[in-house]
């Protein structure tokens, strides 16, 4: 049995998943009867925050990754307003984007979910595809369909969409669109994973783009209501400054934030494997290392139970002996390496007014001649008020997805260098930036490959098999921010029933 006293939980990585799951685990929380446990973070990095971190450029703080979250799913929402920053929360204000299609910029057609058109005459009329391509998708609204009964299970985004609606929509809204935000190809991509709606839709009779909207807005009818209108939020000092508010109302309430180091393993006192006893009151032991990664005579930590919140391969790796199942299954998640080139530029280089919050590219565009090394761009000072500056425009453009090696085997100036020349004849500009920056993100866009809910909904029911532990983050349910902080959350819930019921089993 956990010995009496506070029991001790070890939540390894700082990012916004095991920040969430240390909220969680050390509040209060009413009628629970124990008193919560004594949290401590371990961090590799030297700082908390994960991917979501911020930097100076040109005389404003910005966020280096995400610059914002959706209140469609009121995690992030709910998080700051427990967190008093409510006040600080800021709508876009600018909204819809455009695509890159038939040789220039076209304006997304009204009502998409994740790209999938749900209305066909705003379609026809944005001009993304020719005449014949939009009476192909015509054939969806006539054209009795029985629904996809027979067929159980997941199946990939772009599957479901290019039976009913055609390749064009795929390549030219649902893979710009859906694809980029996963920075992952649709044609793998798990649509149980990234857009259930599209499931649900395949699986009934009728007309799959009136499927799609019904599905969605009876979800966000019946769902879990959101606190503030649909749509991107920030905060105004930029998103990460969910981080810093978090981890100090964390360390105000006692958690202790270990940065700079890094879990290399982990060592279950008694377990079977070494000689153990049962489950109940079996301890975890950490072993600590620095930033670096090779022992640094830190030494070890022990605890009763652990929250993983780790990108997938590390948590793979501390779980091999553990839970060999789930390691193997965590270990099968890929990852994306994406890069971003953010530029400002005089609003005098601008031939026109740019429209909207940004615009995406799809995979087999021609920019000039070459193939498109862009994904997308986004205009961040007109989607972020706080962001402006009178006579600039802030650009943040977007490179790489999975299986694109090529901005890899460029330098920094000649990234910056390629991505703005593309973007510059996106966009028509006259001259070149005033301030560019390039930040890399190796390796972490986690891809939802088909059947990857089941192989998590695994991973849980393993971990929850093995006692006093679990598992967090963008690998499991949803890399969003949301996602990350609902799962996190879920965690820490997991392991204080796990504490409550006498530390051997979380469910
Ligand atoms: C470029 C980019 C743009 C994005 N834009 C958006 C957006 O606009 N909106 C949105 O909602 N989401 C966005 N996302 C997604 C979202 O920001 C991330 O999925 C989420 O922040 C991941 O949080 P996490 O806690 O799961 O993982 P991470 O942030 O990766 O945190 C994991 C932590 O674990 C640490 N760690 C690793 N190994 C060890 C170890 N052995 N011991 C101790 N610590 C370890 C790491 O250092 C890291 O800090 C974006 C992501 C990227 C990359």
């Amino acid at each position: 049995m956990i010995p009496a006293g506070r029991p001790t939980v070890a939540v390894i990585g700082a990012g916004i998943a095991g920040l969430a799951a240390a909220w969680e685990l050390a509040r209060a929380s009413p009628g629970a009867g124990a008193p919560p446990p004594e949290v401590h973070v371990f961090e590799r990095d030297l700082r908390p925050g994960g991917v979501l971190r911020s930097a100076p450029f040109g005389g404003r703080t910005l966020d280096l990754a995400a610059d914002g979250f959706t209140s469609r799913r009121p995690e992030a929402v709910t998080l700051c307003e427990e967190l008093g920053i409510g006040d600080e929360l800021v709508p876009a204000a600018a909204t819809g984007g455009s695509v890159l299609a038939r040789g220039r910029l076209r304006p997304l057609p009204a009502g998409l979910v994740s790209g999938v058109p749900t209305r066909w005459w705003p379609l026809a009329r944005s001009g993304v595809l020719g005449p014949l391509e939009s009476l192909r998708v015509a054939r969806d609204l006539v054209v009795p369909h029985p629904g996809a009964r027979q067929v159980t299970g997941d199946r990939s985004v772009g599957e479901i969409v290019a039976g009913r609606l055609g390749r064009p929509v795929v390549e030219r809204l649902v893979d710009p669109v859906l694809g980029d935000r996963h920075a992952g190809g649709v044609d793998s991509l798990s649509a149980a994973a990234v857009e259930p709606v599209l499931i649900a839709a395949s699986h009934q009779p009728g007309s799959l783009m009136h499927r799609v909207g019904r599905t969605r807005r009876a979800r966000e009818c019946t769902g879990t209501p959101v606190v503030r209108a649909p749509g991107s939020w920030s905060l105004t000092g930029g998103t990460a400054r969910l981080v810093d508010r978090l981890v100090e109302r964390l360390r105000a309430g006692g958690v202790a934030i270990h940065t700079g180091t890094a879990v290399e393993a982990l060592v279950r006192d008694g377990h079977p494997a070494t000689g153990g006893g049962s489950q109940g009151g079996l301890r975890w032991r950490l072993v600590l290392a620095g930033p670096d990664g090779v022992g640094t005579g830190e030494g070890t930590f022990t605890a009763d139970a652990v929250v993983c919140a780790l990108p997938a391969t590390a948590t793979a790796t501390l779980l091999a002996v553990h839970a060999p199942m789930a390691a193997g299954l965590l270990s099968t998640v890929a990852y994306a390496s994406v890069s971003t080139v953010t530029v400002s530029v005089p609003v005098s280089a601008l031939r026109r007014p740019l429209s909207g919050a940004g615009f995406t590219v799809p995979q087999a565009t021609t920019i000039d001649g070459r193939p498109a090394l862009i994904t997308g761009c986004s205009y961040l000072a007109r989607r972020w008020p706080h962001l402006a500056v009178a006579g600039t425009e802030l650009l943040r453009i977007s490179v790489g997805r999975a299986g694109d090696h090529r901005p890899a085997v460029l330098d920094d100036d000649e990234l910056a260098a390629a991505a703005f020349a593309q973007c510059a004849q996106v966009l028509s500009l006259t001259g070149p930036p005033s301030l560019a920056m390039v930040t890399r993100w190796d390796r972490t866009c986690p891809q939802y490959q088909v059947g990857h809910l089941v192989r998590v909904a695994k991973v849980d029911e393993v971990v929850a098999a093995v006692g006093g532990l679990a598992v967090a983050g963008a690998a499991t349910r949803g890399a969003d921010i949301p996602a990350c902080i609902g799962s996190g959350r879920e965690a820490g819930r997991r392991v204080r029933r796990s504490l409550a019921a006498g530390g051997s089993r979380v469910r």
